[in-house]
């Protein structure tokens, strides 16, 4: 809002404040005063202290000073000048001022009547308004006018005290954004208004038309209804049809508050105090409804968050109560620990912990419980739904109702072991080569360069290419040609040690490294796989055929990087190919002194 919007609604609200303050003086004035000058009923502080509610502290005065403007102007109107009136009227706004001080204070000006907590802190402050206002009042009048100040000062707290009671929630309802309009705008529901508030009317007109029963109650049972269905609206809508019916049929001699003895003044008095019982009642069961609303609206919104988490986890959310009787699973638990999450409702936790874990478990249970505000971390062994035991990690919290009583507890259970095997198979596929299941490109480097690293003789490293291999795949087919592949892979596998390392780096290019292992030996050993895969037959549809391979051999030294140790093992290869296949060949210095054979 800008400044200039800002300033014409300031201006908006001091006029207002201006022409109601002065309408309910004069109402006050001509309407509730009797015996002894005092106005009886005196709702104008009520749509002052709402105002003065929703306005910061700092920009009471104009507004304040309107009020007492307005008070003075139509003293001044009705009665002609009467110099008590400037100090009264001070006193009277001074009464609005300090309850809206002490709801400021107390912190519940914004939230007023929207819970129920708020409704007792109103009560406090208009009653320690009323009775200060009253003090300060009647001694003036008293001085002035020569009374006896007791039976005012009553007079005075009750009109001002249920004035502000009776006042001050109708002018909050009355505006749109406060009072829970909107609700009357959905459909059927404006029906539905009319229906309670016919039957607001018929009841209190039955219970204050006739004056020998004291049906006073009866009202009640159609606010509450009124309040129940329309909750703040229905409550000060209720209210003002009861005190307009029953105000009217009182002011002509009618109804129960006949049956008071006493003038036309107490009867007023004690009509006034009925309507604001009425309100006070009706108000905190329209708080708390509003409160449960936004309670419920809240709670929604955090399954929902809830639930799309505990669908979408990894791990298991759990939830049990008291009893350890389980109350949710999420379907994780389907696939971690194979159970249907629906067949586990209804059971024991306890059966789902290895026996022996159960003591521990549940001394973690009892920390908890004593603990709510914390979350526990504890390891188990869970019995899986095929009766296989498994390391799980938990980690839980106490879920504890309006009173601190611990209602459920809720687990995140992760399994440990599933993890560490699926993250082994995850690492391992990394590695492998899919075809043969060796080592691929990369894992073989990586276990070169660390044979590298270590302390040991190096070793030595073979690389080795099917010869004419284009041709297999051109006459046999690709799928014979992944079999002489997997032949291939087979025979290495088998004719090596612990230590050595195979891979398959390329199409049809395999690396042998053999671990501390000089040239004489790996050529010795190459050779004889040579001679191996030269004589395996390998099966075709049609008939079988052999192969042969090609090698380069090249010592692992440490003063060379893994490229260049690689690439001169390939210039070996190359060389074995064109002196005409199916052989082995050693790399240009290969043996280097002091390499043993
Ligand atoms: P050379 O004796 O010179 O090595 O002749 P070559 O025909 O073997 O030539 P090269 O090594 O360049 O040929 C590689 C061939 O290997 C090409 C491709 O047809 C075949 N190949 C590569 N990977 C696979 C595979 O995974 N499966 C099959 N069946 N064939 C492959
Ligand atoms: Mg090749
Ligand atoms: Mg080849």
């Amino acid at each position: 809002m800008g400044f200039r919007d800002r300033l014409r609604a300031e201006r908006t609200t001091v006029f207002w404040t201006f022409v109601l303050y002065a309408a309910l003086t004069a109402a006050a004035a001509l309407l509730t005063r009797f015996n002894h000058g005092i106005s009886l009923i005196w709702l104008a502080n009520g749509p002052l202290l709402a105002v003065l509610c929703r306005t910061p502290p700092h920009r009471w005065l104009p507004i304040a000073a309107a009020a007492w403007l307005g008070m003075v102007c139509m003293v001044f109107a009705l009665f002609g000048f009467l110099l008590v009136a400037i100090p009264v009227a001070l006193i009277d706004v001074g009464e609005a001022l300090v309850a809206a001080a002490l709801l400021r204070r107390r912190g519940v000006c914004d939230s007023l009547f929207r819970s129920v907590g708020t409704v007792p802190v109103f009560v406090a402050a208009c009653a320690t308004a009323a009775v200060l206002s009253g003090l300060a009042g009647v001694a003036l009048l008293a001085g002035v006018r020569h009374l006896a100040f007791l039976p005012m000062w009553s007079d005075w707290i009750i009109g001002h005290g249920l004035g502000l009671l009776l006042g001050t929630p109708l002018a909050l309802v009355v505006r749109r954004d406060e009072g829970g309009w909107t609700e009357l705008a959905r459909p059927g529901r404006a029906w539905a208004a009319a229906g309670v508030a016919l039957l607001v009317a018929a009841v209190t007109f039955g219970a204050f038309w006739q004056s020998s029963l004291p049906l006073l109650f009866l009202p009640f049972l159609p606010v509450v209804i009124a309040s129940f269905a329309f909750q703040r609206v229905g409550a000060a809508v209720s209210v003002v049809i009861v005190a307009v019916i029953g105000g009217v049929l009182t002011r002509f001699g009618h109804g129960p508050v006949m049956l008071v003895h006493g003038d036309a003044a107490l009867h007023l008095q004690f009509f006034h105090f009925y309507l604001a019982t009425l309100f006070i009642t009706a108000l905190p069961i329209a708080a708390a409804l509003v409160q449960r609303e936004a309670l419920v609206r809240a709670l929604a919104e955090n399954e929902a968050r809830y639930r799309l988490l505990a669908d979408n986890a990894t791990d298991i959310i759990l939830t049990f109560d008291p009893n350890g009787i389980v109350r949710f699973v999420s379907p994780a638990a389907r696939e971690i620990a194979l159970y249907e999450p629906e067949a586990l409702i209804g059971t024991s936790i306890a059966e789902l912990i290895y026996p022996e874990d159960r003591a521990r478990v549940r001394a973690v249970y009892q920390a908890g419980l004593a603990t709510p505000e914390r979350s526990h971390a504890f390891e188990f062994r869970a019995v899986k739904a095929d009766g296989t035991v498994s390391w799980f990690e938990g980690n839980s919290r106490v879920v504890t109702d309006a009173d601190g009583r611990p209602s459920a507890i809720v687990c995140i259970l992760r399994d440990l072991e599933g993890r560490k095997q699926r993250e082994a198979e995850l690492e391992h596929a990394a590695a492998t080569d899919p075809l043969t299941g060796l080592l691929n490109r990369t894992a073989f480097r990586r276990r070169v360069e660390e044979r590298l690293r270590g302390e040991d003789q190096p070793g030595t490293l073979a690389l080795i290419d099917l010869d004419y291999f284009k041709m297999v795949n051109d006459v046999h087919g690709h799928a014979t040609g992944d079999t002489a592949l997997l032949v291939l892979a087979d025979l290495l596998r088998a004719n090596l040690r612990a230590d050595d390392a195979v891979g398959r780096i390329g199409g049809e290019e395999f690396a042998i490294l053999f671990a501390g292992r000089g040239t004489a030996a790996a050529v010795a050993i190459c050779d004889r796989l040579r001679v191996s895969l030269a004589q395996t037959m390998i099966p075709a549809p049609h008939d079988s055929f052999s192969i042969t391979m090609s090698a380069g051999v090249m010592p692992l030294r440490r003063d060379l990087s893994v490229d260049a140790l690689f690439s001169r093992a390939d210039d070996a290869l190359y060389r074995a190919k064109a002196l005409g296949r199916n052989r082995t060949e050693r790399a240009v210095g290969a043996d280097p002194v002091g390499v043993p054979a």
